[in-house]
């Protein structure tokens, strides 16, 4: 099925039931009320002479525009490309080019951040394609010069019964690209992944089942739109069960998500570890009365343990699951179901989702190693993505000839099928031939009771060829020395899995999405250490 046919059969079901809340904008839309505005920009957006396949982007953190985009391009076989908020001249100009977007719609400004002043700086020899700029405005804004849209007027000029949305609608094929996704760049450049209806539609229902989402739900939803978090395990996993979405703010602010699940009795929650961190250790955490909250999903990096227990007992989480996969599969492939044991929720990141494949492959021989051994994180099915837009190489460097993905993720596989991520191949530590997971020693670091957060990452050394470096964020009001560290390892942990290098950071380097990027810190170490 397509997400429009799935849609308008869901909001014909749904009708004046809660679909979205937008909280810092104050919107609120029914499933009928949502489906009609989506009909409305579909219209808007042939009207500026769009067509099926052309690619169309959204440059805009988290509001009640970003998902009518996402319904109103899949309407009419509009391919959506998710722009992330944080790049600016150089990345967008990039991701634009790259996927030759004719349109594209933007928030004005955030913060000190200028929008409309980057796309006008790189104007249109830079961005060749570029036909339409359409941004988001308030009716407090001033106008801005032609060839600028205002999203209001866009709006205002289409019609929801276009019959034309229909006609369109019935030669869409489940199979092809509505969505562009840009992967984190946690390891370096980002890939355009292409994703069709069949791969986001499919996965965001087996993320809802997994989380026994029911029509009486209200998801909160603070991760970023233009992630398949947001957008899939967010967006997709509530309207495949005619859930609610709450939105607390266009960007993460850990007091708008405390709020906002108390005002809106939430009942799930979704994270990335970072963020559950800074919602748990907020000054203002325990004034909030967060008990409506059952489920939520954790995903996107390795998650603490401890962080993981403090979810469950402070915040009541009892449901939370764990979520493994990548933008390239739509994204999840490994999911703990409310029904999964505690243990193994906190331990592992769940079984293989229904309908999918899973191996764990030699990174060498590419045989599948025994049970429980570590290896490359393969999979297969209908969450594979068509490929990354224009790169085939790239392509088939990831996807082999017989449908397997190479996540680049190292992990293990129990005798029960709970997979375990050990770490990415490229983090994975070889010292004098020892082979070391950072994760390891991460875990072990955390339980020091001053430590708020770690990083651990392998940094070039003369003589064993690498050596272990920990980055470490002191909890607020406390202290610690290199010694104390060094101290709480001794007879603890093998002594090459000790860190070499020790250092007090403020804050890690950091994708939007909330991800470390440890390329950073051994870039940052190896200039230290020359
Ligand atoms: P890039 O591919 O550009 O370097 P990225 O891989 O971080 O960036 P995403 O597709 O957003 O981009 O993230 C997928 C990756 O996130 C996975 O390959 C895995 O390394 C990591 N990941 C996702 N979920 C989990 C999880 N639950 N536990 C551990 N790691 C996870
Ligand atoms: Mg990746």
């Amino acid at each position: 099925q397509t997400l429009p046919a799935f849609f308008a059969a869901m909001a014909a079901r749904q009708g004046e039931h809660e679909a979205l809340v937008s909280r810092h904008q104050r919107l609120r839309y029914s499933y009928a009320g949502l489906h009609r505005a989506a009909r409305q920009l579909a219209s808007a957006l042939l009207g500026l002479g769009l067509r099926k396949g052309d690619r169309v982007g959204i440059w805009s953190h988290n509001n009640a525009e970003w998902v009518l985009m996402q319904l109103a391009t899949a309407q009419v076989g509009l391919i959506l490309v998710n722009i992330n908020p944080a790049y600016r001249t150089a990345e967008v100009e990039y991701a634009l080019n790259k996927v030759a977007c004719t349109a594209l719609v933007t928030m004005p400004r955030f913060k000190s951040s200028d929008y409309l002043g980057m796309l006008r700086e790189l104007g249109p020899a830079k961005l060749p394609h570029l036909r339409h700029i359409v941004w988001i405005d308030t009716p407090a804004d001033r106008d801005e010069p032609a060839p600028l849209l205002r999203f209001s007027e866009l709006m205002a000029r289409g019609r929801a019964d276009d019959e034309r949305i229909d006609a369109i609608a019935a030669t869409l094929q489940a199979g092809e690209a509505i969505n562009i996704q840009f992967t984190s760049g946690t390891t370096g450049f980002p890939k355009g992944a292409t994703l069709t209806h069949r791969n986001i539609l499919n996965n965001g229902f087996f993320i809802g089942e997994a989380m026994k989402l029911a029509p009486a739900d209200r998801l909160c939803v603070p991760v970023p739109l233009y992630h398949c978090f947001g957008m899939v395990l967010g967006n997709l996993a509530c309207f495949t069960h005619g859930a609610t979405i709450v939105y607390p703010n266009d960007a993460f602010d850990a007091l708008s998500v405390l709020e906002t699940v108390q005002a809106e009795r939430c009942t799930g929650l979704h994270g990335v570890p970072t963020m559950f961190i800074a919602e748990l250790d907020h000054p203002r955490f325990r004034e909030f009365d967060l008990a409506t909250l059952r489920t939520g999903i954790m995903a996107g990096s390795p998650c603490p343990i401890e962080v993981m227990k403090r979810v469950v007992s402070d915040m009541h989480m009892e449901q939370v699951t764990i979520a493994y996969g990548m933008t390239e599969t739509s994204p999840v492939s490994c999911q703990s179901s409310t029904d999964t044991p505690l243990a193994k929720r906190v331990s592992t990141v769940g079984q293989v989702q229904p309908h999918l494949e899973v191996r764990i492959a030699d990174p060498e021989t590419g045989a599948t190693v025994a049970t429980g051994a570590t290896g490359e994180l393969c999979t297969r099915g209908y969450s594979v993505m068509l490929g990354y837009w224009g790169d085939e190489e790239k392509t088939r460097e990831a996807i082999d000839g017989d449908g397997w993905m190479h996540t680049g993720d190292l992990a293990t596989m129990d005798d029960e099928g709970y997979v375990n991520i050990v770490g990415r191949i490229k983090d994975m530590v070889i010292r004098g031939g020892e082979n070391i997971y950072p994760r390891e020693i991460e875990e072990f670091l955390y339980r020091m009771p001053q430590v708020q957060d770690v990083q651990v990452v392998g940094v070039p050394d003369r003589k064993y060829g690498e050596e272990l470096c920990a980055w470490i964020i002191v909890k607020p009001g406390q202290s610690l020395t290199e010694e104390a560290v060094r101290g709480f390892c001794q007879g603890q942990i093998a002594h090459y899995k000790v860190p070499r290098h020790i250092r007090f950071v403020e804050a890690f380097p950091m994708t939007v999405t909330g991800k470390i990027q440890k390329f950073r810190i051994r870039e940052a170490m190896k200039s230290e250490l020359g």
